[in-house]
Protein backbone atom coordinates (compact mmCIF):
# COMPACT_ATOMS: atom_id res chain seq x y z
CA UNK A 1 0.00 0.00 0.00
CA UNK A 2 1.45 3.35 -1.10
CA UNK A 3 0.74 6.67 1.22
CA UNK A 4 -1.64 7.47 -2.25
CA UNK A 5 -3.77 4.70 -2.80
CA UNK A 6 -6.67 5.54 -0.83
CA UNK A 7 -9.05 5.78 -4.13
CA UNK A 8 -11.88 7.70 -1.97
CA UNK A 9 -10.17 10.57 -1.34
CA UNK A 10 -8.36 10.35 -4.90
CA UNK A 11 -11.88 10.16 -6.57
CA UNK A 12 -14.28 11.99 -4.32
CA UNK A 13 -15.06 14.88 -7.09
CA UNK A 14 -15.99 11.97 -9.57
CA UNK A 15 -19.90 11.18 -10.01
CA UNK A 16 -20.50 7.62 -10.77
CA UNK A 17 -20.79 8.52 -14.84
CA UNK A 18 -17.73 10.37 -14.51
CA UNK A 19 -16.06 7.51 -13.13
CA UNK A 20 -17.52 5.40 -15.77
CA UNK A 21 -16.57 7.54 -18.38
CA UNK A 22 -12.90 7.81 -17.31
CA UNK A 23 -12.50 3.96 -16.89
CA UNK A 24 -13.68 3.96 -20.56
CA UNK A 25 -11.50 6.89 -22.04
CA UNK A 26 -8.59 5.09 -20.58
CA UNK A 27 -9.58 1.80 -21.69
CA UNK A 28 -9.77 3.47 -25.48
CA UNK A 29 -6.37 5.07 -25.22
CA UNK A 30 -4.45 1.67 -23.34
CA UNK A 31 -5.25 0.24 -27.04
CA UNK A 32 -1.91 1.23 -29.43
CA UNK A 33 -4.20 0.52 -32.38
CA UNK A 34 -7.18 2.58 -31.22
CA UNK A 35 -5.35 5.46 -30.27
CA UNK A 36 -4.14 4.93 -33.37
CA UNK A 37 -6.92 4.95 -35.59
CA UNK A 38 -8.56 6.85 -33.65
CA UNK A 39 -5.99 10.14 -34.13
CA UNK A 40 -6.38 9.27 -37.83
CA UNK A 41 -9.93 9.52 -37.75
CA UNK A 42 -10.19 12.51 -35.47
CA UNK A 43 -7.52 14.46 -37.39
CA UNK A 44 -9.12 13.51 -40.77
CA UNK A 45 -12.49 14.65 -39.43
CA UNK A 46 -11.26 17.98 -38.13
CA UNK A 47 -9.24 18.45 -41.63
CA UNK A 48 -12.68 17.93 -43.29
CA UNK A 49 -14.49 20.26 -41.12
CA UNK A 50 -17.10 17.10 -39.66
CA UNK A 51 -18.94 18.46 -37.14
CA UNK A 52 -16.91 15.71 -34.30
CA UNK A 53 -15.78 18.33 -31.97
CA UNK A 54 -18.83 18.07 -30.02
CA UNK A 55 -18.30 14.49 -29.77
CA UNK A 56 -14.21 15.10 -28.41
CA UNK A 57 -15.20 17.74 -26.11
CA UNK A 58 -17.71 15.20 -24.30
CA UNK A 59 -14.45 12.15 -24.17
CA UNK A 60 -11.00 13.23 -24.46
CA UNK A 61 -11.25 17.06 -23.90
CA UNK A 62 -13.40 16.78 -21.11
CA UNK A 63 -11.02 14.21 -19.29
CA UNK A 64 -7.67 16.37 -19.78
CA UNK A 65 -9.27 19.96 -20.24
CA UNK A 66 -11.03 22.63 -17.87
CA UNK A 67 -13.03 23.90 -21.12
CA UNK A 68 -12.33 26.62 -24.26
CA UNK A 69 -12.00 30.02 -22.16
CA UNK A 70 -10.34 30.59 -18.68
CA UNK A 71 -13.87 30.97 -17.53
CA UNK A 72 -15.29 27.81 -18.78
CA UNK A 73 -12.42 26.59 -16.32
CA UNK A 74 -13.90 27.89 -13.13
CA UNK A 75 -16.37 25.15 -11.50
CA UNK A 76 -13.12 22.77 -12.36
CA UNK A 77 -10.83 25.46 -10.53
CA UNK A 78 -13.62 25.27 -7.61
CA UNK A 79 -13.97 22.03 -7.08
CA UNK A 80 -10.05 21.19 -7.10
CA UNK A 81 -9.66 24.45 -4.81
CA UNK A 82 -12.19 23.00 -2.10
CA UNK A 83 -10.17 19.90 -1.93
CA UNK A 84 -7.22 22.36 -1.20
CA UNK A 85 -5.60 21.31 -4.66
CA UNK A 86 -4.80 24.66 -7.33
CA UNK A 87 -5.06 24.76 -11.03
CA UNK A 88 -2.17 26.34 -13.65
CA UNK A 89 -4.65 27.79 -15.95
CA UNK A 90 -2.30 26.28 -19.21
CA UNK A 91 -3.43 27.90 -22.54
CA UNK A 92 -2.98 24.83 -24.98
CA UNK A 93 -2.51 25.88 -28.26
CA UNK A 94 0.29 24.58 -29.53
CA UNK A 95 2.48 24.65 -32.89
CA UNK A 96 1.38 27.42 -34.22
CA UNK A 97 4.20 29.83 -36.13
CA UNK A 98 2.48 32.80 -38.23
CA UNK A 99 2.95 36.07 -36.19
CA UNK A 100 -1.03 36.36 -35.83
CA UNK A 101 -1.39 33.44 -33.85
CA UNK A 102 2.09 34.28 -31.59
CA UNK A 103 0.70 37.51 -30.70
CA UNK A 104 -2.82 35.86 -30.10
CA UNK A 105 -1.35 33.69 -27.72
CA UNK A 106 0.61 36.34 -25.59
CA UNK A 107 -2.44 38.42 -24.90
CA UNK A 108 -4.28 35.34 -23.63
CA UNK A 109 -1.12 34.27 -21.63
CA UNK A 110 -1.30 37.74 -20.24
CA UNK A 111 -4.94 37.77 -19.60
CA UNK A 112 -4.44 34.38 -18.46
CA UNK A 113 -2.08 36.16 -16.05
CA UNK A 114 -4.58 38.80 -14.60
CA UNK A 115 -7.12 36.49 -14.08
CA UNK A 116 -4.65 34.35 -12.19
CA UNK A 117 -4.57 37.24 -10.23
CA UNK A 118 -8.05 37.68 -10.03
CA UNK A 119 -8.33 34.20 -8.78
CA UNK A 120 -5.50 33.55 -6.90
CA UNK A 121 -7.65 33.17 -3.44
CA UNK A 122 -9.53 30.68 -4.97
CA UNK A 123 -7.23 27.98 -6.59
CA UNK A 124 -4.81 29.66 -8.87
CA UNK A 125 -1.46 29.88 -7.23
CA UNK A 126 0.88 30.05 -10.34
CA UNK A 127 0.80 30.72 -13.73
CA UNK A 128 2.45 29.42 -16.89
CA UNK A 129 3.41 30.10 -20.38
CA UNK A 130 5.50 27.54 -23.21
CA UNK A 131 8.15 29.35 -24.96
CA UNK A 132 7.03 28.58 -28.24
CA UNK A 133 4.20 30.09 -27.42
CA UNK A 134 5.45 33.62 -27.71
CA UNK A 135 7.95 33.01 -30.48
CA UNK A 136 8.58 30.51 -33.51
CA UNK A 137 10.59 27.86 -32.96
CA UNK A 138 13.31 28.08 -35.80
CA UNK A 139 14.26 31.15 -34.20
CA UNK A 140 15.21 29.56 -30.89
CA UNK A 141 16.74 26.56 -32.68
CA UNK A 142 18.82 28.79 -34.42
CA UNK A 143 20.26 30.35 -31.56
CA UNK A 144 20.30 27.26 -29.63
CA UNK A 145 22.54 25.81 -32.64
CA UNK A 146 24.96 29.22 -32.39
CA UNK A 147 23.98 30.37 -35.80
CA UNK A 148 23.86 33.73 -36.73
CA UNK A 149 20.19 35.63 -37.50
CA UNK A 150 19.07 37.49 -40.44
CA UNK A 151 18.39 41.10 -39.27
CA UNK A 152 14.37 40.12 -39.53
CA UNK A 153 15.48 37.06 -37.08
CA UNK A 154 16.73 39.55 -34.96
CA UNK A 155 13.77 41.39 -34.71
CA UNK A 156 11.54 38.52 -33.82
CA UNK A 157 13.95 37.96 -31.32
CA UNK A 158 13.44 41.01 -30.10
CA UNK A 159 10.09 40.80 -29.67
CA UNK A 160 10.17 37.29 -28.24
CA UNK A 161 12.26 39.09 -25.69
CA UNK A 162 9.88 41.54 -25.16
CA UNK A 163 7.13 38.91 -24.65
CA UNK A 164 9.05 37.52 -22.18
CA UNK A 165 10.08 39.78 -20.26
CA UNK A 166 6.13 41.62 -19.97
CA UNK A 167 4.58 38.28 -19.17
CA UNK A 168 7.53 37.99 -16.38
CA UNK A 169 7.12 41.18 -15.05
CA UNK A 170 3.19 41.02 -14.81
CA UNK A 171 3.61 38.03 -12.90
CA UNK A 172 6.22 40.01 -11.08
CA UNK A 173 3.78 42.98 -9.95
CA UNK A 174 1.15 40.44 -8.88
CA UNK A 175 3.76 38.38 -6.68
CA UNK A 176 2.25 35.38 -8.42
CA UNK A 177 4.58 32.50 -9.58
CA UNK A 178 5.37 32.09 -13.24
CA UNK A 179 6.18 28.47 -14.97
CA UNK A 180 8.18 28.47 -18.44
CA UNK A 181 7.31 25.22 -19.98
CA UNK A 182 10.46 23.20 -21.55
CA UNK A 183 10.44 21.65 -25.06
CA UNK A 184 12.86 20.36 -27.51
CA UNK A 185 16.50 20.37 -26.47
CA UNK A 186 17.50 21.67 -29.94
CA UNK A 187 15.91 25.28 -28.87
CA UNK A 188 15.67 24.41 -25.01
CA UNK A 189 19.70 26.67 -24.60
CA UNK A 190 17.98 29.94 -26.09
CA UNK A 191 14.59 29.65 -23.78
CA UNK A 192 17.08 28.66 -20.41
CA UNK A 193 19.40 31.99 -21.12
CA UNK A 194 16.17 34.17 -21.48
CA UNK A 195 14.64 32.29 -18.35
CA UNK A 196 17.52 32.97 -16.30
CA UNK A 197 17.74 36.54 -17.48
CA UNK A 198 14.26 37.05 -16.49
CA UNK A 199 15.31 35.02 -13.09
CA UNK A 200 18.14 37.86 -12.66
CA UNK A 201 15.59 40.52 -13.15
CA UNK A 202 12.70 39.38 -10.62
CA UNK A 203 13.53 36.75 -8.61
CA UNK A 204 15.76 39.14 -6.40
CA UNK A 205 13.36 38.99 -3.62
CA UNK A 206 11.96 35.86 -3.79
CA UNK A 207 11.62 33.22 -6.66
CA UNK A 208 8.53 34.51 -8.90
CA UNK A 209 10.34 32.95 -12.30
CA UNK A 210 10.39 29.30 -12.68
CA UNK A 211 12.59 27.74 -15.77
CA UNK A 212 11.77 23.58 -16.45
CA UNK A 213 14.04 21.14 -16.44
CA UNK A 214 13.87 17.89 -18.07
CA UNK A 215 15.60 14.83 -15.99
CA UNK A 216 15.68 12.60 -19.08
CA UNK A 217 18.42 14.56 -20.00
CA UNK A 218 21.38 13.74 -18.73
CA UNK A 219 23.05 17.21 -18.95
CA UNK A 220 20.55 18.70 -16.58
CA UNK A 221 22.32 18.25 -13.27
CA UNK A 222 25.44 19.58 -13.96
CA UNK A 223 23.34 22.45 -15.35
CA UNK A 224 21.54 22.85 -12.22
CA UNK A 225 25.02 22.89 -10.07
CA UNK A 226 26.30 26.21 -12.28
CA UNK A 227 22.88 28.08 -12.39
CA UNK A 228 23.22 27.25 -8.67
CA UNK A 229 26.76 28.46 -8.46
CA UNK A 230 25.76 31.91 -10.59
CA UNK A 231 22.65 32.39 -8.52
CA UNK A 232 24.45 32.80 -5.47
CA UNK A 233 27.11 34.82 -6.64
CA UNK A 234 24.72 37.17 -8.71
CA UNK A 235 22.23 37.10 -5.99
CA UNK A 236 19.34 35.90 -7.39
CA UNK A 237 16.87 33.18 -6.51
CA UNK A 238 16.19 30.62 -8.49
CA UNK A 239 12.41 28.90 -9.55
CA UNK A 240 12.29 25.34 -10.79
CA UNK A 241 9.80 23.18 -11.64
CA UNK A 242 11.48 19.36 -12.78
CA UNK A 243 9.98 17.01 -14.90
CA UNK A 244 10.96 13.55 -16.80
CA UNK A 245 10.04 15.06 -20.31
CA UNK A 246 7.90 14.71 -22.62
CA UNK A 247 9.35 14.54 -26.00
CA UNK A 248 11.84 11.11 -25.54
CA UNK A 249 10.96 9.44 -28.99
CA UNK A 250 11.20 12.35 -30.97
CA UNK A 251 14.96 13.75 -29.24
CA UNK A 252 16.17 10.10 -29.61
CA UNK A 253 14.62 9.24 -33.20
CA UNK A 254 16.24 13.28 -34.15
CA UNK A 255 20.10 12.03 -32.39
CA UNK A 256 20.25 9.03 -34.67
CA UNK A 257 18.78 10.68 -37.83
CA UNK A 258 21.58 13.32 -37.59
CA UNK A 259 24.10 11.13 -36.29
CA UNK A 260 24.83 12.46 -32.63
CA UNK A 261 24.68 11.13 -29.14
CA UNK A 262 21.31 11.74 -27.78
CA UNK A 263 20.93 14.23 -24.95
CA UNK A 264 18.26 11.32 -23.63
CA UNK A 265 19.32 9.17 -20.74
CA UNK A 266 19.93 5.76 -21.04
CA UNK A 267 17.25 3.88 -19.83
CA UNK A 268 13.94 4.68 -17.15
CA UNK A 269 15.86 3.38 -14.04
CA UNK A 270 18.59 6.19 -15.05
CA UNK A 271 15.82 9.19 -15.84
CA UNK A 272 14.37 8.38 -12.68
CA UNK A 273 17.85 8.08 -10.78
CA UNK A 274 18.18 11.79 -12.35
CA UNK A 275 15.02 12.76 -11.52
CA UNK A 276 15.38 12.09 -8.11
CA UNK A 277 19.25 12.89 -7.64
CA UNK A 278 18.02 16.83 -8.81
CA UNK A 279 15.23 16.96 -6.52
CA UNK A 280 17.66 16.01 -3.62
CA UNK A 281 19.58 18.74 -4.54
CA UNK A 282 17.02 21.22 -4.40
CA UNK A 283 15.70 20.58 -1.21
CA UNK A 284 19.24 20.81 0.09
CA UNK A 285 19.59 24.04 -1.40
CA UNK A 286 15.96 24.86 -1.15
CA UNK A 287 17.25 28.39 0.75
CA UNK A 288 18.05 29.16 -2.74
CA UNK A 289 15.93 26.90 -4.95
CA UNK A 290 12.20 26.76 -4.94
CA UNK A 291 10.61 23.73 -6.40
CA UNK A 292 7.46 22.70 -8.34
CA UNK A 293 7.77 18.64 -9.00
CA UNK A 294 5.49 18.31 -11.87
CA UNK A 295 5.17 14.06 -12.30
CA UNK A 296 2.87 11.12 -12.03
CA UNK A 297 5.44 9.28 -10.50
CA UNK A 298 4.36 7.80 -6.87
CA UNK A 299 7.94 7.36 -5.55
CA UNK A 300 9.49 10.87 -6.87
CA UNK A 301 6.32 12.17 -5.08
CA UNK A 302 6.98 10.21 -1.94
CA UNK A 303 10.64 10.88 -1.99
CA UNK A 304 9.53 14.93 -1.93
CA UNK A 305 7.76 14.27 0.87
CA UNK A 306 9.93 12.28 2.96
CA UNK A 307 13.08 14.76 1.80
CA UNK A 308 10.70 17.66 3.58
CA UNK A 309 10.37 15.93 6.77
CA UNK A 310 14.15 15.21 6.79
CA UNK A 311 14.80 18.96 6.36
CA UNK A 312 12.52 20.00 9.01
CA UNK A 313 10.26 21.96 6.24
CA UNK A 314 6.46 22.30 6.87
CA UNK A 315 4.24 20.31 4.53
CA UNK A 316 2.83 23.73 3.37
CA UNK A 317 6.74 24.83 2.59
CA UNK A 318 5.68 27.35 0.01
CA UNK A 319 8.83 26.57 -1.33
CA UNK A 320 7.67 23.11 -2.90
CA UNK A 321 4.64 21.96 -5.05
CA UNK A 322 4.05 18.96 -6.38
CA UNK A 323 1.83 19.40 -9.58
CA UNK A 324 -0.22 16.67 -11.73
CA UNK A 325 -1.78 17.04 -15.34
CA UNK A 326 -5.66 17.81 -14.87
CA UNK A 327 -7.28 14.30 -15.86
CA UNK A 328 -3.98 12.42 -14.33
CA UNK A 329 -2.84 10.81 -11.42
CA UNK A 330 -5.57 11.87 -9.09
CA UNK A 331 -4.67 9.46 -6.32
CA UNK A 332 -1.39 11.68 -5.80
CA UNK A 333 -2.87 14.74 -6.33
CA UNK A 334 -5.56 14.32 -3.82
CA UNK A 335 -3.94 11.97 -1.10
CA UNK A 336 -0.99 14.49 -0.77
CA UNK A 337 -3.29 17.36 -0.30
CA UNK A 338 -5.03 15.82 2.28
CA UNK A 339 -2.11 15.01 3.98
CA UNK A 340 -1.01 19.13 3.84
CA UNK A 341 1.15 19.29 0.88
CA UNK A 342 1.19 22.46 -1.72
CA UNK A 343 -0.34 20.22 -4.68
CA UNK A 344 -1.59 22.17 -7.89
CA UNK A 345 -2.75 20.35 -11.32
CA UNK A 346 -1.78 22.09 -15.01
CA UNK A 347 -5.38 22.29 -16.49
CA UNK A 348 -5.12 22.80 -20.08
CA UNK A 349 -8.02 25.32 -21.70
CA UNK A 350 -8.53 26.34 -25.75
CA UNK A 351 -10.60 25.68 -28.42
CA UNK A 352 -11.43 21.95 -29.27
CA UNK A 353 -9.26 22.07 -32.65
CA UNK A 354 -6.64 24.22 -31.37
CA UNK A 355 -5.89 22.00 -28.64
CA UNK A 356 -5.47 18.60 -30.17
CA UNK A 357 -1.82 18.55 -30.35
CA UNK A 358 -2.10 18.14 -26.60
CA UNK A 359 -4.72 16.21 -26.48
CA UNK A 360 -3.54 13.05 -28.71
CA UNK A 361 0.07 13.76 -26.60
CA UNK A 362 -1.87 12.54 -23.57
CA UNK A 363 -3.15 9.72 -25.34
CA UNK A 364 -0.04 8.87 -27.11
CA UNK A 365 1.72 9.00 -23.16
CA UNK A 366 -0.72 7.19 -21.93
CA UNK A 367 -0.33 4.20 -24.80
CA UNK A 368 3.64 4.52 -24.78
CA UNK A 369 4.39 5.12 -21.20
CA UNK A 370 4.33 1.62 -20.13
CA UNK A 371 2.78 1.44 -16.79
CA UNK A 372 0.98 5.07 -16.86
CA UNK A 373 -2.42 3.72 -18.16
CA UNK A 374 -2.34 0.56 -16.20
CA UNK A 375 -2.37 2.80 -12.92
CA UNK A 376 -5.06 4.87 -13.95
CA UNK A 377 -7.34 2.20 -14.85
CA UNK A 378 -6.51 0.04 -11.81
CA UNK A 379 -7.09 2.83 -9.21
CA UNK A 380 -10.13 3.59 -11.26
CA UNK A 381 -11.11 0.14 -11.45
CA UNK A 382 -10.55 -0.22 -7.64
CA UNK A 383 -12.70 3.07 -7.08
CA UNK A 384 -15.61 1.59 -8.78
CA UNK A 385 -15.34 -1.44 -6.62
CA UNK A 386 -14.57 0.31 -3.66
CA UNK A 387 -18.35 2.53 -4.16
CA UNK A 388 -20.21 -0.98 -5.66
CA UNK A 389 -19.55 -2.70 -2.16
CA UNK A 390 -20.13 0.73 0.19
CA UNK A 391 -23.43 1.08 -2.01
CA UNK A 392 -22.89 4.27 -3.10
C1 LIG B 1 2.64 19.57 -13.99
C2 LIG B 1 3.43 19.01 -15.13
C3 LIG B 1 4.10 19.87 -16.00
C4 LIG B 1 4.83 19.36 -17.08
N1 LIG B 1 5.56 20.20 -17.87
C5 LIG B 1 6.38 19.71 -18.83
C6 LIG B 1 7.25 20.53 -19.59
O1 LIG B 1 7.28 21.75 -19.42
N2 LIG B 1 8.04 19.95 -20.53
C7 LIG B 1 8.05 18.59 -20.75
O2 LIG B 1 8.83 18.11 -21.58
N3 LIG B 1 7.23 17.79 -20.05
C8 LIG B 1 6.40 18.30 -19.11
N4 LIG B 1 5.59 17.46 -18.39
C9 LIG B 1 5.47 16.02 -18.77
C10 LIG B 1 6.55 15.19 -18.10
O3 LIG B 1 7.79 15.57 -18.65
C11 LIG B 1 6.40 13.68 -18.29
O4 LIG B 1 6.28 13.38 -19.63
C12 LIG B 1 5.25 13.04 -17.58
O5 LIG B 1 4.95 13.70 -16.38
C13 LIG B 1 5.57 11.58 -17.27
O6 LIG B 1 6.65 11.47 -16.34
P1 LIG B 1 6.43 11.14 -14.77
O7 LIG B 1 7.43 11.86 -13.95
O8 LIG B 1 5.05 11.46 -14.47
O9 LIG B 1 6.76 9.65 -14.52
P2 LIG B 1 6.89 8.24 -15.14
O10 LIG B 1 5.58 7.82 -15.73
O11 LIG B 1 7.51 7.41 -14.09
O12 LIG B 1 7.99 8.40 -16.28
C14 LIG B 1 7.74 8.46 -17.63
C15 LIG B 1 8.84 9.31 -18.22
O13 LIG B 1 10.12 8.68 -18.02
C16 LIG B 1 10.97 8.94 -19.12
N5 LIG B 1 11.32 7.64 -19.75
C17 LIG B 1 10.48 6.63 -20.08
N6 LIG B 1 11.13 5.61 -20.66
C18 LIG B 1 12.44 5.97 -20.71
C19 LIG B 1 13.61 5.36 -21.23
N7 LIG B 1 13.58 4.15 -21.81
N8 LIG B 1 14.78 6.03 -21.12
C20 LIG B 1 14.86 7.25 -20.54
N9 LIG B 1 13.78 7.88 -20.03
C21 LIG B 1 12.58 7.26 -20.11
C22 LIG B 1 10.17 9.83 -20.07
O14 LIG B 1 10.48 11.18 -19.78
C23 LIG B 1 8.72 9.51 -19.72
O15 LIG B 1 7.84 10.58 -20.03
C24 LIG B 1 4.86 17.96 -17.31
C25 LIG B 1 4.18 17.11 -16.43
C26 LIG B 1 3.48 17.61 -15.35
C27 LIG B 1 2.78 16.66 -14.45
Amino acid sequence: MSRFSDTKTAFEHKSQTELNWAYWLFKLIGSPTLTKVGTALTNCSLKLRLPVEGMIRKTVFNQFCGGISEKDCLPAIQKMHSRGVGSVLDYSVEGKDDEASLEATFQKTMETIDFGNQHRDEGIPIVVFKPTGFGRFAVFQKITEGEKLTPDEEKEWEKIRERFDAACKKAYDYKLPILVDAEESWMQTAADDLVEEMMRKYNKEQPIVYNTLQMYRHDRLPYLKGLYERAVADGFYIGLKIVRGAYMEKENERAAEKGYPTPICPSKQATDDNYNAVITYIIEHIDRIALFAGTHNEESAALIMDLMEKKGLAKNDPRVWIAQLYGMSDHISFNASKEGYNVAKYLPFGPVREVMPYLIRRAEENTSVAGQTGRELSLLKTEKERRKEAGV
